[in-house]
């Protein structure tokens, strides 16, 4: 127990998995935590005198499910090992902790989601470096493929980055500068001074063995990030004291990547569904539509893509005529899709090689993916040629197929390698001189004894004399019962079975030793060839990152290709105008999920001179499905991808926000209405004239005047202040007299056919407002009696009238506010506004509309 202490107070915040012979155990609270979580048997440990220890133990074999589960739920678990053979130890066997496995850093496959990145984010804020201000430096790894990821951001824009990355754990100096906590994530804190930029400077030139960080594009303006990363990486060399393999780090500029804060990839749905809550499917996501990707690499970079489109027009269009290049040479698409099909995940397997962590089968997978690549370049020449582009043509300069790689791998293991070196032959015959002489005298012996068999049934007179092996006796020979009185002398007695006796003879002995002494060696001289070229080829990391980042690129690139030809997506044009302007566009996600051609297409302007949108139009009407189409094709096109719509201008953007009013946040504890307002606050902080804007029913969560007032001035602050392109969906049609004041905004409204008393969606969009809300029908839908419909159109009537007749001619200028539109508005009216037809039984609404009729006649 004096080891165990030792060894576990250095590693207090994790469980440690103490190895004793063929079990792991946990003792005291460790055991407690694990019993409970893992429904495992608590049973306690004499302790010599003492109180008895709790303990907890899981067999070795089975423990790779049991750490899942702990690091799934958040927990951190250390695995303590035998680091010596207890055969050899002198006193207690010495035990060293050789990995620590928590949720953002692991590597094995079980844990990890082959779609998406496993971040763990280390993050400092400028604070602590003067002259910094409010700025945060961010280094982001993923550990199991190789990726580390800088960047400088305002502490404004850390939402949108986390937002994005989703880490599974940050790493935060001690005491945490206040940051935006992702969803699900474990916070690990560590010590201020690890995050010294002097010392992260020198980390980080050590890791990757250069002179100066300039020689990784890492610049004095990074110094933040460095200082991340510095710390990022002291704390990912203790959780695994073998090493990590980083390759050189990324480093973003934020100018370079439009930011998306949390709400708006929420609300566009890109890659995790409203509906879907905490569920990791992707139906109903941006994602889901266009995630045709063929490799996990390709499908992990669609995601990045996805979440982080770009900023500048030059690098978006660099993208759109390599997609464009694979529309036009579906032929050359399609050979390259199938060749990649045949990659598996080369940048976790390349990365598994580089940490000795894979297996002979995964490194033979290494080996056969990249035995593809050839079949890639070629497809790719093809696609170059038919359309040329600059990307295709970079990606070809740069091609390395790794043959001597391949060909090393391919030459030393065998073919279907096993999954670990031992009972199956790992090493191809021919690769070792040494390893053949060994095979060959262990075939030798088998032969030998084999012969034995043929010699010993003639010396014998014995015809049904056999040799045999078992684990226990090793070889004998086996005589059934009736031939016992045959059995020379010289065979000496084993074992009696049911049928006869087994011997064994000194020349079957001998060669038996032969065969298991070069056994023996066999697997250890396999071992050492596999470890050797286990080494070889995880020296070899960075070509191998760099061809599975070169993969991955073409693998969207062509996917983006193959999506825009079934959907039938245009290119987008980019420019650095203010203008966006959409030709028949629809919502890729809704327009899927109904038969094809059902979905109607709108078109959408929006330009300097007519910047603000007021959508109104009936619930149902299709307003949140144009004001997300928007959103998406936006975003498509920036993230360099065609667009459905027939055409579309899009004027490269800043930031795109997208707010839905009242939308379920209730799990977090706040109000919706103070969320909402939170976040529209938010916007008017950051939007700046390049920002798009959409605003989904915003002020809904109150009562209609205050509703109808906050959308009123926000509006009012986006046309006149910020001067941003802004769509602004509302069933508030009062919001339409807006446009009597800002000259930029146009009221469009998205058109119901009246059919007798009926209405119809047409979801088509028009210029102009609604001037009806059309709730009642809404409520007819909705199943409310006929008898309750009759006495609100009668009573809405009345109503109407009523507000006619007290309405100000015109709404009051910005500067006298509220007041609004009713010098003093009927308390009936009020009530009514308040009323949610949804949310009543018919006898409730009955009831209610009893009542407001009697208040209205007194
Ligand atoms: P609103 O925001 O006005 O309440 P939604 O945008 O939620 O309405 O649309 C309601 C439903 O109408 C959607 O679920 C979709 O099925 C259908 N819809 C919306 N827009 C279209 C369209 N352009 N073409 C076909 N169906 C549409």
């Amino acid at each position: 127990m004096q080891q165990y202490r030792e060894i576990k107070s250095r590693h207090q915040d994790a469980i440690l998995f103490f190895r004793m012979g063929e079990f792991y155990e946990m003792f005291y609270d460790d055991a407690e935590t694990a019993s409970r979580t893992l429904g495992l048997t608590l049973t306690t440990r004499n302790n010599g005198g003492a109180a008895d220890v709790p303990l907890a133990g899981v067999p070795v074999k089975a423990a790779a499910d049991y750490v899942r589960k702990l690091v799934q739920q958040g927990f951190r678990v250390a695995i303590c090992e035998q680091v010596e053979d207890p055969r050899l130890a002198k006193g207690i066997v010495r035990r060293e902790v050789i990995e620590t496995v928590t949720p953002g850093v692991a590597l094995a496959d079980d844990l990890l989601d082959g779609a998406r990145n496993n971040y763990v984010v280390a993050i400092t804020d400028g604070a602590r470096d003067a002259g910094c201000g409010a700025r945060m430096g961010v280094a982001a790894a993923d550990v199991s493929t190789g990726e580390l990821r800088l960047s400088v951001v305002d502490a404004t824009a850390l939402e949108a980055l986390l937002a994005r990355l989703a880490p599974r754990e940050v790493v935060l100096p001690r005491p945490a500068p206040r940051i935006p906590r992702p969803d699900e994530c474990l916070l690990t804190e560590r010590e201020s001074w690890e995050f010294d930029a002097t010392l992260g400077r020198e980390d980080l030139e050590r890791h990757f063995g250069v002179l100066s960080l300039d020689g990784l594009g890492v610049g004095a303006d990074d110094i933040l990030a460095v200082c991340a990363a510095g710390a990022l990486l002291r704390y990912l060399k203790e959780l695994q004291p073998a090493g990590v393999s980083l390759a050189r780090p990324i480093v973003e500029h934020a100018d370079g990547v439009l930011p998306l804060d949390e709400m708006t990839r929420r609300n566009l749905e890109l890659v995790e569904s409203l509906r879907g809550g905490g569920t990791r499917g992707t139906a109903g996501t941006l994602i889901d539509v266009l995630d045709r990707t063929t490799t996990a690499m390709g499908a992990r970079m669609l995601r990045q893509w996805t979440l982080a489109p770009l900023a500048t027009k030059a690098a978006i269009d660099a993208r759109l005529d390599a997609v464009d290049s694979f529309v036009r040479s579906p032929l050359a698409r399609e050979a390259l899709r199938g060749a990649l099909a045949q990659v598996r995940d080369l940048e976790r397997l390349a990365t598994k090689a580089a940490l000795g962590r894979s297996t002979p089968r995964e490194l033979a997978w290494l080996g056969d993916s990249m035995s593809r690549l050839p079949a890639v370049q070629a497809a790719l020449r093809d696609a170059a040629q038919a359309a040329p582009c600059a990307r295709l043509h970079d990606a070809l300069a740069a091609w390395d197929d790794c043959a001597d790689v391949v060909s090393e791998i391919a030459r030393t293991l065998v073919r279907d390698a096993p999954i670990s070196v031992g009972e199956d032959p790992t090493i191809a015959a021919g690769v070792d001189a040494e390893l053949d002489e060994l095979r060959g005298l262990r075939d030798g012996g088998r032969d030998a004894i084999a012969r034995i068999q043929a010699d010993e049934r003639e010396r014998t007179g014995i015809q049904s004399l056999k040799v045999g092996y078992n684990r226990i006796f090793g070889y004998y020979i086996e005589v059934t019962k009736s031939n016992l009185h045959l059995v020379p002398p010289d065979y000496q007695r084993r074992q009696t079975i049911t049928n006869g006796e087994r011997y064994v003879t000194p020349a079957l002995k001998s060669y038996e030793e032969r065969v298991l002494t070069a056994n023996e060696r066999i697997e250890e001289r396999e071992r050492e060839i596999f470890d050797a070229l286990r080494g070889r080829v995880g020296k070899q990391i960075a070509r191998l990152h760099a061809i599975a980042r070169a993969l991955a690129e073409i693998d969207v690139l062509a996917t983006l290709a193959e999506v825009a030809t079934r959907e039938g997506y245009a290119r987008p044009r980019i420019s650095e105008e203010f203008t966006l302007r959409i030709t028949a566009g629809r919502h890729p996600v809704v327009e899927r999920m109904m038969p094809r051609d059902k979905f109607v297409p709108n078109d959408l302007q929006l330009t300097e001179s007519a910047r603000v949108i007021v959508l109104t139009g009936p619930n149902m009407a299709g307003k949140s499905t144009i004001l997300r189409q928007v959103g998406l094709i936006a975003l498509m096109a920036h993230m360099g991808s065609f667009v459905p719509a027939s055409e579309a201008e899009i004027g490269v953007l800043d930031r795109l926000f997208t707010r839905v009013g009242a939308s379920d946040n209730l799990a977090r504890g706040q109000s919706t209405f103070m969320v909402e307002m939170a976040e529209t606050s938010a916007i008017l902080h950051t939007a700046t004239a390049r920002s798009l804007v959409l605003l989904d029913e915003i002020g809904r969560g109150t009562s209609t005047y205050d509703g109808v007032s906050i959308a009123w001035a926000v509006t009012e602050h986006l046309h006149n202040v910020t001067g941003c392109k802004t769509i602004f969906a509302t069933h508030y049609h009062e919001l339409t007299q807006l446009a009597d004041d800002l000259d930029a905004m146009r009221n469009y409204n998205v058109a119901v056919r009246e059919v007798g008393d009926r209405i119809l969606f047409v979801h088509r969009l028009e210029p102009g407002g609604a001037d009806r809300s059309y709730g009642i029908e809404v409520g007819r839908l909705a199943g409310l009696p006929a008898a309750v419909l009759d006495r609100a159109r009668r009573l809405l009537h009345v109503l109407e009238s009523e507000q006619l007749a007290h309405r100000s001619a015109k709404p009051v200028p910005a500067t006298q506010q509220l007041g609004l539109f009713v010098a003093q508005p009927h308390p009936v009216v009020e009530r009514l506004g308040k009323i949610d037809v949804n949310a009543m039984t018919p006898m409730q609404a009955l009831t209610l509309l009893d009542e407001l009729s009697r208040q209205a006649r007194a």
